[in-house]
């Protein structure tokens, strides 16, 4: 296999605290990765008196995929282009618990499902603005039975759900079912959203979802209303394998689970797109935590092991995910959100002792 090129964006706060060391683990295992680091935020910034500049592009472009730690805001613009500008559409946000994994619920073995969340749009298409200025489009709240521009001073949102975007993420994620089935899994996508409130928008993304689970005849499909999903991620969590939902509740809901299994240190992700993907923790910065050396890198090393896999490094990632498990299993070096006093780089260590 040719060489891959990572391009690597350490992020903020405690974030590079995890992904440096994650990086000398992933390069240690030789695989013929160049890692590249584009020089985005505050190096940018220093450099090229920008904080996303063309040189940081090319290079995020240039690359195989690109590894992302968890960045503040000077890191907008080059996440701006990694999600709407390489049209990441299918958010993917595993929640698997491993014994050792210090969960909050009396009994998490067995939960092991995936929320593929939409990426695009929803309410994320940063289109805000004065409840006086929708007069034009002369709509009636159903529910005030008044002009929305009559409701009071204040602002609003928009939510978009299209055709097209929800047919893409329906079918990665009724795809992914399939793959998860070959390995032994239920086969089942749930699709979620508030469909009573909004039948419109919401309604049309199960429309459209349900739509798609027809051509995938050996994949059972359920849909859920979002609160009632909120409640069964407590109450029955081992009942879910692949789980649809548009790009809000999907983003507030993964957090939800990460909680599940045993807190945000855990819960890795990988962003889709058809010709392009990157991978982050779901973490934010940890900025509490900052040059203590004890920020969890699970969240992250999974995040790479993600990236392996989708790298063509099957095997190498299977094996960093069982040495990672057994660091777990025998729970001498874990890190203070789970319970341990091990530092960052100890819980690294460990894991490739466990590798050799
Ligand atoms: P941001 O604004 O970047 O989202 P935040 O503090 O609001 O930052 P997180 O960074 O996700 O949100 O942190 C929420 C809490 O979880 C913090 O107390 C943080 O220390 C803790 N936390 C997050 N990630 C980890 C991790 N990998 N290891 C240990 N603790 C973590």
């Amino acid at each position: 296999m040719s060489n891959k090129t990572v391009a690597v964006i350490e992020g903020d706060d405690a974030s590079p605290e995890a992904v440096k060391p994650v990086i000398e683990l992933i390069d240690s295992l030789n695989l013929g990765i160049d890692w590249i680091y584009p020089p985005v935020g505050e190096p940018g910034e220093e450099k090229y008196g920008s904080t996303f500049p063309d040189e940081a592009k090319e290079m995020i472009d240039s690359a195989d995929t690109t590894f992302f730690g968890s960045a503040s805001s000077k890191a907008t613009f080059a996440l701006l282009h990694l999600r709407w500008g390489k049209q990441t559409y299918a958010n993917v946000r595993p929640s698997k618990w491993i014994p050792g994994y210090h969960s909050n619920l009396a009994d998490p073995s067995g939960i092991d499902f995936v929320i593929v969340r939409e990426n695009l749009e929803d309410m994320y298409l940063m289109a805000e603005g004065d409840v006086e200025d929708l007069a034009p489009l002369n709509m009636i709240s159903r529910l005030h039975k008044k002009k929305l521009e009559d409701l009071g001073k204040g602002k609003f949102a928009i939510k978009v759900i299209t055709e097209e975007r929800t047919k893409q993420v329906a079918k990665f994620a009724f795809e992914l079912a399939q793959r998860r089935k070959c390995k032994g899994y239920q086969g089942k996508v749930t699709i979620s959203s508030k469909y009573n409130m909004m039948p419109k928008s919401d309604g049309l993304f199960m429309e459209v979802a349900g739509e798609v689970g027809k051509d995938f005849p050996d994949i059972k499909c359920e849909t859920i209303l979002i609160d009632n999903l909120a409640h069964q991620f407590v109450v029955a969590p081992k009942s879910f394998d692949v789980v649809l939902l548009p790009n809000l509740y999907g983003d507030i809901l993964s957090d939800e689970c990460a909680g599940l299994v045993g807190g945000l240190g855990l819960a890795p992700s990988g962003n889709f797109g058809h010709d392009y993907a990157y991978f982050e923790p779901v973490h934010g910065t940890a900025p509490d935590i900052v040059g203590q050396n004890i920020i969890n890198p699970t969240a992250t090393l999974l995040s790479a092991t993600m990236m392996l896999d989708y790298l063509g490094f099957k095997d190498e990632a299977s094996r960093v995910e069982k040495a990672m498990a057994a660091v777990y299993a025998k729970g001498h070096v874990l890190t203070p959100d789970q319970g341990g006093r091990a530092k960052t780089t100890e819980f690294i260590d460990a894991v490739k002792q466990e590798l050799r």
